[in-house]
């Protein structure tokens, strides 16, 4: 029975520190918001918040996630994916004034084979497209090109209005 005895093990169990996963869409919701521009945070809901993508696709590239620590769509109360649902609208709104773009891109990736770079946590894209960058970005590959830095796309998006409307949730 030797291979049941393992103090560390019960020590560990009743401890009950079963250790979280660390989870950076976590870690800046709970930041302070002085920390905002730091982590590149562009507005705070109740349920939900929006930041910019560190890799951004295209400029503006933002996304908007939910306080919560779920994965999947279904696992997320009716009220907070109606809340995240308005920021996705205000995204759209505030992406195409800001940048004028051709179109725009908004979606989950809900998985890693679906190309989730964060998977325990569940997280929209928005973002503008042009005609014609996708065939620009196939030329280049691997390298993204960026001509306007992170900080500038933060300090334009973060002055637009992030107040989601309609009845009270
Ligand atoms: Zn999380």
């Amino acid at each position: 029975m030797d291979h049941l005895w393992s103090p560390w093990r019960y020590r560990y169990v009743t401890a009950g520190q079963e250790p979280k996963p660390e989870c950076v869409f976590c870690d800046k919701w709970k930041a302070s918001p002085k920390t905002d521009e730091a982590h590149l945070v562009l507005f705070r809901g109740r349920s939900s918040y929006g930041l910019l993508n560190l890799y951004p696709y295209t400029n503006g590239h933002l996304m908007v996630v939910p306080a919560r620590h779920v994965a999947r769509i279904e696992d997320l109360p009716e009220v907070e994916w109606l809340e995240l649902m308005r920021y996705a609208r205000l995204a759209e709104k505030n992406l195409r004034a800001v940048y004028g773009p051709d179109g725009l891109n908004l979606g989950f990736n809900i998985g890693k084979a679906a190309g989730a770079g964060i998977a325990g946590h569940l997280h929209l894209h928005a973002l503008p497209r042009w005609q014609g960058d996708a065939n620009f970005l196939t030329v280049i590959g691997e390298t993204r090109v960026h001509p306007e830095a992170l900080p500038e796309s933060w300090r334009k998006l973060r002055a637009c209005s992030w107040v989601p409307t309609g009845p009270e949730l």
